[in-house]
């Protein structure tokens, strides 16, 4: 018998209708023969409903209470899908994430998962039971819950088909795959059959919200297939997967943009050695993700520095920086959340000259300023005003020939 590790996110669970939908699937799945883990988000809404209730009481609501509410959400849609799951003739039991052993660090609303035991995941299976697993949550080691920030049930369900060697991990969401740039703003994106992990977390990193990168991590550490499809509709989806020659032919394979972001600087920073290091170190402590940073030439023995933070984390990252500020005696500093993230990403970039420069030309007709740059192997991003994000993702889209009906710009 296989094992098939099934996820369903918020909008296919949105309302009991959907619920039923789900359970129907999940049955079809165990009838065909394999074991069956579904691991299931909050209802559409219903997270973001619970953030807004924590700020309608505080403006900063503690972080562990944080946890403790939003985690509630899946809470409901596992008991609601095992009932739907029952309801059709099958067994089925639903599990929290400390039910099921799932262990993380305590950085609360991100933490990071650090051991499955999955026991009691193996004892339902053995007895022909439908496992219905709650995304996004697990616990500390002082039985503290967690949560490993938004979009976390992708991980939730990577992690557990690691943890189960499942044959595969299934993501249904309420698009057919992976696409080349976020349908919703560019009509003419292309799903791609195949995508490769490095692309997908590159994709994911930047913004492409249909997997949490940490899944792809996961996904990519542990050579775990993922197959994105739609809960809604058929077709064969997109199978993130190794790398392989056809996807090297391609130079560019997507687009993606990030709006939650934010550009703390740095003004009149003394320019002596182990400056940056202060400033950062202060800022890692917090478990603060710092993304770009970029640094001046400096005049007269000052720099300025700049660099971007979740837009969540920004408010806490100018404190410590203005702390910081005042103890290296930087003159001022200032924070722009009005920015945004492009990138373009593709395998092929490796052995293909000119690409960046493309890019730069591509918004530059656009009249689209550059902020800040980022490079990696098979990526390009820059940093542009929020305004002109949706019109540069377009605007590269079909700079690198991506758009559905379009030759692929392909290595000769
Ligand atoms: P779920 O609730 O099922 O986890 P999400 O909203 O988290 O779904 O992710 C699916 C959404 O991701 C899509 O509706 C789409 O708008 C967005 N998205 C962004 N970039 C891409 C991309 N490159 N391909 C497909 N979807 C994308
Ligand atoms: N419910 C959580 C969120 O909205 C986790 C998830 O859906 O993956 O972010
Ligand atoms: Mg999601």
């Amino acid at each position: 018998m296989g094992l098939v590790v099934q996820k369903y996110g918020g909008t296919s669970v949105g309302n009991v209708a959907r619920i039923r939908d789900v359970a129907k699937k999940v049955v079809e799945a165990r009838r065909a023969g394999d074991g069956v883990v579904v691991v299931v988000s909050a209802m559409a809404g219903e997270t973001d409903r619970l953030i807004r209730l924590a700020r309608e009481v505080t403006e900063r609501p503690n972080a562990r209470e944080m946890d403790m509410l939003v985690s509630t959400g899946e809470q409901v849609s596992i008991a609601l899908l095992a009932m739907a799951i029952q309801s059709l003739g099958e067994l089925a039991e639903s599990f929290t994430g400390e039910q099921v052993g799932i262990l993380t660090d305590s950085a609360y609303t991100k933490a990071r998962i650090k051991k499955i035991s999955a026991d009691r995941l193996r004892e339902a299976l053995k007895e022909g039971k439908i496992a219905v697993v709650a995304g996004f949550q697990g616990v500390d080691e002082r039985r503290n819950v967690t949560t490993l920030g938004r979009g976390g049930s992708d991980t939730t369900a990577v992690a557990m088909a690691v943890a189960l060697q499942a044959d595969r991990c299934e993501i249904y969401t309420d698009v057919d795959g992976v696409y080349t740039a976020d349908p919703s703003i560019v009509p003419d994106a292309r799903r791609l059959d195949k995508v490769s992990y490095e692309e997908m977390l590159e994709l994911a990193s930047m913004g492409a919200k249909v997997l949490q990168t940490r899944s792809v991590e996961f996904a990519k550490k542990y050579e775990m297939p993922i197959l994105v499809k739609s809960t809604f509709m058929g077709g064969q989806g997109t199978l993130v997967t190794r790398e392989d020659q056809d996807m090297e032919q391609v130079v560019v394979s997507g687009v993606a943009y990030a709006k939650d972001q934010a550009k703390v600087t740095v003004v009149g920073v003394p320019d002596r050695p182990g400056i940056a290091a202060k400033i950062f170190g202060r800022i890692a402590e917090e478990n603060i993700v710092v993304d770009m940073i970029i640094q001046n030439v400096s005049e007269r023995g000052l720099t300025d520095i700049s660099f971007t933070v979740p837009k969540s984390d920004a408010i806490q990252a100018l404190e410590i920086v203005k702390e910081v500020a005042t103890e290296i005696g930087a003159q001022e500093v200032t924070l722009d959340d009005r920015i945004a993230k492009v990138s373009i990403v593709g395998v092929g970039m490796r052995g293909h000259s000119g690409v960046a420069s493309q890019m730069f030309q591509a918004l530059a007709r656009e009249n689209i300023n550059i902020m800040m740059i980022s490079t990696s192997e098979i990526k390009v991003s820059c940093v542009i005003e929020a305004k002109y994000a949706e019109l540069a993702v377009r605007v590269l889209h079909d700079a690198f020939g991506l758009g559905e009906g379009r030759p692929e710009v392909k290595e000769v």
